[in-house]
């Protein structure tokens, strides 16, 4: 994977957002960089957001005006540099009372104003029946009207992709499926490199660099403890919830915001390739897991607040997927129970010994964060100063057009897609019927995109489990043979997958 004597510049771990987005600011600084996932890239957090590019309108109850602030200032830089895979989402908040009403409206005249020339559009009041007449589904009783705002709304482990073929495009190494398991440190006790683990093929490489950035997100405390086993817990992990149900719950293309729920969080339902995400929750945990499991009660808080908003309350058995993400907060050491309260501002912490950790932050703020902690290695003096150009750096495969194409997540190569169907039609039938996925897709994603089992094809590359996970199930065997194709594999091979694929699919339904 990288020569012994090999020496980087940067080695990042982690192949989240936050782990890409500096591996990428690195590589387009000149610098040599490499970064290593343990499992596949977005596997954990950076897949299970709520797919917004957003300022965060609930911050601002809490005053946090320069995290709004620097939010929507990515928010903007992020529309422009991925426009295929990030778009213009219209909301409406529903108000109750003249009260809501009057603050929400300052409230989002406010977020307007924060952000500047790359706001999206103005916000506005709605009456009652022009509500209704944007949002047939949502209940009429007691409603007083709407107020109208936008936000931006993404796919975001394409993002993920995008970014990784970004990184490799500019020169960079970035690989999925090595875990570092350890820190190396010189005579001084400085860290100059890691060990890493293919987890494939279980070899064991140390692998030399001048500065190791921490990315981890939820297992930052993990590595930070493999620098110095003494380390104290920095995170204060809170896992959040979505469902995904039929579009027919919120025909149209505008989505709903409830900014103070029971539990006091904001509750969102906003269209998504097709179907609808319903979301989230606010749960602190203990366990930390790569493939974390919602609890029954957070799928019951869901639904019940959701079937308060919609004519048509949506049940258990309407669900499609449910899926689970953990926040890696960054631990408020004066407010250690709460998780709503915890700042969602990013921390960067330089160890005695040169491991350089990022925690928190949000996915719209990924650019940002990169940029700070480049900036702060040079400060540092692990890297000689160069400028930050990820502000215009538009991603690789940046295509612009028609938004409609669903084909447009695969960037300006998607035609190469279309190309396979013209040549043979049989490629371009959906492998099945409740989801838009064809064999052509398949077959260029494991030719193209670093897969190495169904799950990284149907959840990530794909977002067949996200959206539907009892037919992604279904179409398990047939992507498990045309993998199986593609990558060399045998029968044995198709089989253990999909058992080990649907097993997977268990905590989605
Ligand atoms: C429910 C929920 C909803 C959210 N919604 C939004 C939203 O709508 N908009 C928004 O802007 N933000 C949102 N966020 C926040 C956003 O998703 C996160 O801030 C972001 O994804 C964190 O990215 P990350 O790279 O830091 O972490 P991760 O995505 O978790 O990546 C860390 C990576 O490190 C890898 N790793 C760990 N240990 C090792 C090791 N030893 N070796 C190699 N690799 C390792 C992991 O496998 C993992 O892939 C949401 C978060 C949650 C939980």
């Amino acid at each position: 994977m990288t020569q012994p004597d090999e020496r980087w510049d940067i080695i990042v771990i982690g192949g989240g957002a936050t782990g890409l987005g500096i591996a990428l600011d690195g590589v387009t600084r000149g610098y040599k960089t490499l970064l290593l996932e343990q499992s596949d890239f977005a596997k954990a957090t950076s897949s299970r957001s709520t797919k917004l590019v957003h300022g965060g309108v609930r911050y601002m109850a809490r005053g946090d005006f320069f995290l709004v602030m620097e939010a929507l200032h990515e928010r903007g830089l992020m529309l422009k540099n991925a426009p295929h895979l990030t778009r213009d989402q219209e909301f409406i908040v529903p108000v109750y009372n003249v009260w809501d009403a009057f603050k929400y409206t300052v409230g989002l005249k406010l977020y307007d104003l924060l952000a500047g020339r790359l706001s999206m559009g103005r916000s506005h009041f709605v009456s009652r029946g022009k509500t209704l007449t944007l949002l047939s589904q949502l209940r009429p009783e007691g409603l007083i009207g709407g107020i109208v705002y936008h936000d931006g709304q993404f796919d975001d482990s394409r993002m993920v992709i995008a970014l990784v073929k970004s990184c490799v495009d500019r020169g960079g190494t970035v690989l999925n499926y090595v875990k570092v398991t350890g820190l190396l440190k010189d005579e001084h006790g400085k860290i100059n490199g890691v060990k890493a683990k293919e987890m494939v093929l279980g070899n064991e490489i140390n692998i030399r660099a001048g500065l190791v950035v921490n990315a981890t997100g939820v297992f930052a405390d993990a590595i930070s403890k493999l620098d110095n086993p003494e380390a104290k817990p920095t995170l204060k992990p809170s896992q959040g919830v979505h469902i995904v149900i039929d579009k027919s719950f919120l025909p149209g293309n505008l989505a709903i915001m409830i900014p103070k729920t029971d539990d006091g969080r904001v509750l969102f339902a906003i269209p998504w390739h097709n179907e609808v995400i319903v979301g989230t929750t606010d749960t602190p945990v203990d366990t930390i897991s790569l493939e974390p499991v919602a609890l029954e009660s957070e799928i019951s808080f869901i639904l019940q607040t959701a079937g308060k908003y919609m004519v048509k309350p949506p049940r258990r058995e309407d669900i499609l997927s449910v899926f689970a993400g953990l926040r890696p907060l960054a631990a408020d050491p004066g407010d250690p129970h709460s998780t709503r309260e915890i700042s969602r501002r990013h921390k960067i912490i330089l160890s005695p010994s040169g491991l350089l950790t990022v925690i928190g932050g949000k996915w719209t703020t990924y650019r940002r964060m990169a940029q700070e902690t480049i900036d702060k290695a040079i400060a540092a003096g692990f890297l000689v100063k160069r400028k930050c150009i990820t502000d215009d750096f538009p991603l690789v495969s940046f295509v612009t057009g028609d938004s409609s194409n669903r084909m447009q997540i695969y960037g300006d190569r998607w035609f190469e897609i279309a190309a396979m169907m013209q040549a043979n039609p049989d490629l371009g039938i959906p492998i099945h019927p409740a989801l838009p996925y064809t064999k052509a897709e398949m077959i260029w994603i494991c030719r193209n995109e670093m897969p190495l089992n169904i799950e990284d094809v149907l959840a990530r590359r794909t977002r067949a489990l996200f959206l539907n996970a009892r037919a992604s199930s279904e179409m398990a065997g047939e992507v498990a043979v045309l993998m199986a194709k593609e990558l060399d594999n045998d029968l044995k091979w198709q089989k253990d997958q999909v058992e080990s694929y649907n097993q997977l699919v268990k905590n989605y339904l």
